[in-house]
């Protein structure tokens, strides 16, 4: 597969998808098409070898795919969900292992506080060691009107999207050495809001802020901080309440490509900004989005 040169409109799935509903937050193995995330066809080169990471969101989706070529580069991986997935959380936990490297599960709300200090410290003592964070989990549910917009639903969307981020990095910063670095999860919709999407695409936005401010306070201190922000991707996101469910057919065919991006497709650019590879770079937003635009 990765000596082939491909067409990157047919490369993956380009035709209209299922339509298909589940309850938040949905589970990855029950999803038609399921998505790529490596597991076969992300092939590592050692560019992270002996590195420990945090995942949040490893189980499905983008994270699962930054968990899965971070091991097979050669890093150890803490993989972090909700109680409910732990089923796809096993199975990446399954590839992690046979990639020759630590998994190590810890499932817990990042809407809690407490909990994403005992997240750290675990990962950390787990794994003997912590030199990255891959922050990725999000909450996602479209509402039509700012109306029907709730209160409650509006906190938990900032707590684990935004509120979470402070909480993971006041934890993990006794632990995070010169040359280690932290990568958030923004999108798209930072740049380019959806009317529907009012509470998360200001979660997105504020990622970005978050990303640069601490981007300079950590700076010296030898510690980078950057984003990816991704376009339309087919992950559970999408399929619990991300979209409108009448929408998903099409889902990803507005962009330039005319198709929505896998998860593996980022895992590239999540093992760039972990690696030496990338150690000029910091404060910087990358754009995974199938060709929308991000400024
Ligand atoms: P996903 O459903 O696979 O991943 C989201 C994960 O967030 C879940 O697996 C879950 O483990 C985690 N999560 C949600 N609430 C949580 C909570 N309270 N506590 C702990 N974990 C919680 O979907 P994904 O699309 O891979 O999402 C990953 C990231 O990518 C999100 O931050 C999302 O905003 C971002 N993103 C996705 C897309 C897309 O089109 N899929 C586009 C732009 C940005
Ligand atoms: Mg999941």
């Amino acid at each position: 597969m990765n000596k082939q040169i491909y067409n990157p409109l047919t490369k993956y799935h380009h035709d209209k998808f299922p339509k298909q509903k589940q309850e938040a937050p949905a589970l990855q193995c029950e999803m038609n098409p399921l998505p790529d995330c490596g597991e076969k066809s992300y092939q590592g080169h050692n560019r992270l070898e002996g590195r420990k990471v945090l995942v949040t969101g490893g189980d499905s989706g983008i994270g699962r795919a930054a968990a899965i070529a971070y091991a097979k580069e050669g890093a150890d991986v803490a993989i972090n969900y909700l109680p409910v997935e732990q089923k796809d959380a096993e199975e990446v936990a399954k590839v992690i292992q046979a990639a020759g490297r630590k998994a190590v599960l810890i499932p817990g709300d990042l809407s809690d506080e407490a909990f994403c200090k005992k997240l750290v410290d675990e990962a950390h003592h787990k794994l003997g060691g912590l030199d990255n964070l891959t922050l990725v989990a999000g909450k996602q549910t479209a509402v039509e009107d700012i109306m029907a917009l709730t209160t409650e639903q509006i906190k938990k969307t900032f707590e684990v999207n935004v509120f979470s981020l402070f909480w993971i990095t006041k934890a993990a910063l006794g632990y995070l050495k010169p040359g280690s670095t932290i990568i958030t999860t923004s999108s798209v919709q930072a740049y380019q809001p959806s009317g529907n999407l009012l509470d998360y695409a200001a979660t997105k936005t504020a990622i970005i802020a978050f990303t640069r401010g601490l981007a300079k306070q950590l700076a010296p201190k030898g510690i980078r901080v950057n984003s990816v922000a991704p376009g339309p991707v087919w992950t559970p996101l999408q399929i619990c309440g991300g979209q409108p469910s009448d929408v998903i057919p099409e889902f990803g065919q507005q962009t330039p490509l005319q198709r929505a991006g896998q998860p593996v497709e980022l895992a590239g650019v999540y093992v760039y900004l972990a690696s030496e590879e990338s150690s000029y770079t910091t404060g910087e937003t990358y754009g995974v989005t199938g060709g929308m635009h991000i400024n």
